[in-house]
């Protein structure tokens, strides 16, 4: 079987600018985590927005379990940075809004609600709105709308950058923990490498002179003593010591 995303030669830029990103080529295998990481400004966000078919690659191919991505890519989850959270309606509506926007029956939305609250432990804020949420809590409900409609792979950009180093932790945690219970496969972005080392199977580096490109590609050695020295100073894992 193919891999489920195959990313080749992309090139992307905007208007009369320059090109952001060339000659990108990523392949992320089904049941993978795979992370970008990369500063600020290298073109990260571009990459998943090709991904997610909201941007038009100025050349390269983007295929998405065997075809290639026209237009909005609707087997995908994106979970951005920002608090897209609707303020006016309660979390569990929140949540079931892709569902209702993909016209899913009446009778099945409200059981795949229930599933995701349960899943991301929010069920006790169902009922509130996001203003009673605390930032983690609201990152959950976010994760938990993009998940929802069970898209095969789940795009994730920057999305614990806002929280303290102690939420970030317990979000790892929530996120490794969901990763397990659904088999998603996810690409994540970040600029933070203990934050790519912690969560990944593969670390994608982006950056070089522009525009950018691949400059590394490494398979975390889970278990071997460098990834124990990398994780000793992860606040993930700072208290298991
Ligand atoms: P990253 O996510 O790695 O921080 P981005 O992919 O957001 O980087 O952006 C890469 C470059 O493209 C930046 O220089 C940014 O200013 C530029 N850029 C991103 N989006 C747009 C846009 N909509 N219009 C013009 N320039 C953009
Ligand atoms: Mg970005």
């Amino acid at each position: 079987m193919s891999a489920l995303l195959e990313v080749g030669g992309l090139a992307a830029g905007f208007g009369t600018a320059p090109d952001v990103l060339a000659g990108v080529d990523l392949t992320v295998e089904r049941g993978e985590f795979v992370s970008v990481l990369g500063p600020s400004g290298c073109g990260k966000s571009t990459i998943l927005n090709c991904t997610a078919g909201l941007l038009v690659p100025r050349a390269g191919r983007v295929v998405f379990d065997g075809r290639p991505v026209e237009g909005v890519n609707t087997g995908v989850g994106y979970m951005t940075q920002d608090d897209t959270l609707l303020p006016w309606r309660r979390i569990a509506d929140n949540v079931a809004l892709p569902l209702r926007m993909r016209r899913v029956p009446k009778g099945e939305i409200g059981p795949l609600v229930e599933r995701y609250l349960t899943l991301l432990d929010l069920r006790d804020a169902a009922q509130l709105y996001p203003a009673q949420l605390s930032g983690g809590m609201k990152r959950r409900a976010l994760l938990a709308r993009s998940m929802i409609y069970e898209p095969e792979l789940l795009l994730m950009d920057e999305p614990f950058a806002a929280l303290d180093a102690q939420l970030r932790a317990q979000m790892h945690a929530e996120l490794r923990r969901t990763v397990r219970e659904t088999g998603v496969t996810v690409l994540f972005v970040t600029h933070d490498i203990g934050e790519a080392v912690a969560l990944s199977d593969r670390v994608v580096v982006v950056g070089g002179p522009r525009p950018s490109g691949i400059v590394h590609e490494q398979a975390i050695p889970f278990g071997t003593d460098r990834e124990m020295e990398t994780l000793r100073f992860h606040p993930d894992f700072a208290a298991l010591e």
